[in-house]
């Protein structure tokens, strides 16, 4: 028994990678008015593709949990020069668990994450899958190009978050890195293999290793409505990224403690220093209130950092599913073709 994974046989050679296709994953969350759009959109795409590589595409829709026509839409999709497939979720699962319902439904060799809002150019998928394909790169992951549109203190926070993330680690996850990327077979049979329940895309994808090749991009604005994530979801998101990826708060804590604790010492050997020479009576209260205070304070936060671990490590011991699948249909694209029409037999 080896205690690693050989997923050597799935390397892609830039004639094998077209006939294994892809599988472009769309999480989809309250998206009714933009889908059609987008899914036009795709279309075209997988006929550049198709036209350019011979590569056969399918698109996975995956409903989170909407509230509004988006399941009804996505059905009633036209499988034209893809297939699809509509994958909806029992309720609102979150965005990572609707990824994860993706990549366990993609029957491609490839897998694409992007999107549903329209906010990840489907234009700049061909690069994406030239970087794959001719360049035989197997994680391609795009960042955003600048952050000019976003406030001071939201940048700030974001360096933080992966100045601490990264911290000592020795796969570095790369800061601005989105979701929008493409994973070559190789990487996505890795991805598929590890077991933890709490995923972090960004972090595992990067921490699986292979050739990784980052594209910058210009997000494009919300096609419509507004964003899911409030600054309140991204701190929890954060949260979860942070504990279930990296340990770093935990040492940042030790370090912390140790730190204060030598700080204590110092102050106090000062304090008896004083006493000897001086005789002097140490007047104290508003110095001990402040001490009292820091450390309670300190304990507090520290033991929250505990707890969030704690936590993770109950949720993956509860081992419950990441989603429930409500509903899946799918539809291939030669169901809607005239007879006689074999565009996509010929790719095969
Ligand atoms: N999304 C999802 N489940 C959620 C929230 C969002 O599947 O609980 C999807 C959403 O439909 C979109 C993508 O995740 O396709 C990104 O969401 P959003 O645009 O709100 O986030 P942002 O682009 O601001 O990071
Ligand atoms: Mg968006």
């Amino acid at each position: 028994m080896t205690l690693g994974a050989d997923v050597s046989a799935l390397s892609t050679t830039a004639a094998s990678a077209a006939a294994q296709g892809l599988s472009i994953v769309v999480p989809l969350h309250n998206e009714a008015a933009g889908l059609a759009g987008l899914h036009g959109r795709l279309i075209g795409l997988a006929r550049t593709l198709k036209g350019r590589y011979g590569l056969a595409s399918e698109v996975v829709y995956v409903d989170d949990g909407s509230t509004d026509a988006t399941l009804a839409i996505a059905r009633a999709l036209a499988a034209e020069a893809l297939d699809i497939q509509v994958v909806s979720l029992s309720r609102n699962f979150g965005k990572e668990a609707a990824l994860m319902a993706g990549l366990d439904h993609a029957r491609r060799g490839a897998v694409l994450f992007m999107d549903g809002d329209g906010q990840h150019p489907p234009d700049l998928v061909e690069k994406l899958v030239a970087h794959w394909i001719d360049d035989g790169y197997d994680v391609v992951y795009t960042a955003k190009a600048n952050r000019d549109n976003e406030s001071f203190l939201r940048r700030q926070a974001v360096h933080g978050f992966y100045a601490l993330i990264n911290w000592g680690a020795r796969q570095k996850i790369p800061e601005d890195a989105g979701d929008f990327r493409l994973l070559s077979p190789r990487a996505v049979a890795a991805l598929r293999q590890l077991p933890e329940r709490n995923r972090f895309f960004k972090g595992l994808a990067s921490w699986i290793g292979f050739r990784q090749i980052r594209v910058d991009y210009e997000p494009a604005p919300r096609a419509h409505g507004v964003t899911t994530f409030s600054p309140g979801r991204l701190i929890g998101l954060s949260i979860e990224g942070l504990t279930s990826f990296s340990v770093a708060p935990l040492r940042f804590a030790s370090l912390f403690g140790v730190l204060l604790a030598a700080g204590a010492f110092l102050f106090g050997l000062t304090i008896v220093w004083e006493t000897w020479t001086t005789g002097k009576q140490v007047p104290g209260y508003p110095s001990l209130v402040v001490g009292l205070m820091t450390i309670g304070g300190v304990q507090l936060i520290m033991i929250g950092i505990v707890g969030e671990y704690i936590g993770k490590i109950l949720s993956e011991l509860k081992a419950r599913p990441i989603y429930f699948v409500a509903e899946h249909a799918e539809k291939r694209a030669d169901a809607e073709q005239a007879p006689g029409e074999t565009e996509r037999t010929a790719a095969e």
